[in-house]
């Protein structure tokens, strides 16, 4: 298979099979994301993806999970999604979920009804990244959606049946706002309730806005025990009915993980030990995006 790079995928799909359908991301305005600033946001055509799906049906009898790459594909019309889902299902027999990155602006517009029937046809896994559920620091991070619209976004994708794994990024609110968007981070993870709940922690990539703020001062990221700080605020706030929590991305300082609400008490137990200096960190040099 041949890839557009940069491609991008969730840690959790390395077993997957990854199918890309866009290029890019159609919003690509984040002031922190370098990851498709490169590429022209665009849908491939029908028939070069189902010629991809037709390709990777050699590996009929592995495929159990499919990714659909890039940045945002839920933005593509129905008329897209309902052949490669169903070419999909044809391909891989044992096809037990496919996936793909959302965003609330891209959820908002589906209707419920268009949601209904991606999830019919086996799309189950939404991973949406609000990074913040403060409304300040969404807006500076132009992101494109408020707090209350990855709340409807959410409920549209539960009440389709659609799990979501959702992403919060510690230090995104910068030092200033750093309790403000830790705690409003971990209510909207309480309100949108996903099955799968994860933080990583803001790399300031060079050649980005926020690398800009950063260097003219408006910008200063929490130092270590402060994004530890933010750690122990957003899981004080995460109330999901039940959640699985990974801290463990390599931009963390401190992987941890559990159910929530279950390993609340023993998450926030570490957290404290790390803050006592009781835990090994990750190095610097460990740390990758
Ligand atoms: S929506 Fe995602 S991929 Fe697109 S610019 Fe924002 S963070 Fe980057």
């Amino acid at each position: 298979m041949r890839y557009d790079e940069p491609l991008f995928r969730p840690p959790s799909e390395a077993e997957s099979f990854i199918l890309q359908a866009t290029l890019g991301c159609s919003w690509n305005a984040c002031t922190y994301c370098a990851m498709y600033r490169t590429k022209a946001y665009r849908v491939r055509p029908l028939e070069e993806i189902l010629r991809d799906i037709a390709t990777g049906a050699r590996l009929a009898d592995e495929v159990r999970h499919v990714f659909v790459a890039d940045g945002d594909p839920l933005d593509m019309a129905m008329e897209h999604w309902e052949p490669i889902l169903l070419a999909l299902g044809a391909a891989f027999p044992r096809l037990r979920r496919v996936s793909t990155y959302a965003t609330a602006r891209n959820l908002l517009e589906k209707s419920a009804a268009d949601l209904l029937r991606l999830r019919e046809l086996g799309l189950g896994l939404l991973y949406i990244g609000p990074e913040s559920g403060d409304d300040d620091t969404l807006h500076r991070l132009a992101k494109g959606a408020s707090a209350a619209d990855h709340v409807e976004a959410a409920a549209k994708a539960r009440a389709a049946g659609m799990e979501q794994s959702l992403i919060f990024l510690l230090g995104a609110g910068g030092l200033e706002h750093s309790e403000t968007h830790a705690r409003a981070s971990g209510r909207l993870a309480s309100a949108m309730d996903p099955r799968f709940l994860s933080t990583l922690t803001l790399t300031v990539v060079p050649g980005t806005p926020i690398a800009t703020l950063e260097a003219q001062g408006r910008f200063v990221l929490p130092p270590v025990v402060g994004l530890l700080r933010e750690l122990r605020w957003f899981i004080e706030e995460a109330r999901p009915s039940a959640a699985i929590f990974r801290a463990n991305h390599a931009s963390n300082y401190l992987p941890i993980g559990g159910r929530l609400p279950r390993d609340r008490d023993s998450i926030l137990a570490a957290i404290d030990e790390a803050l006592a200096g009781q835990r090994t960190l990750r190095p610097e040099w460990l740390r990758g995006l």
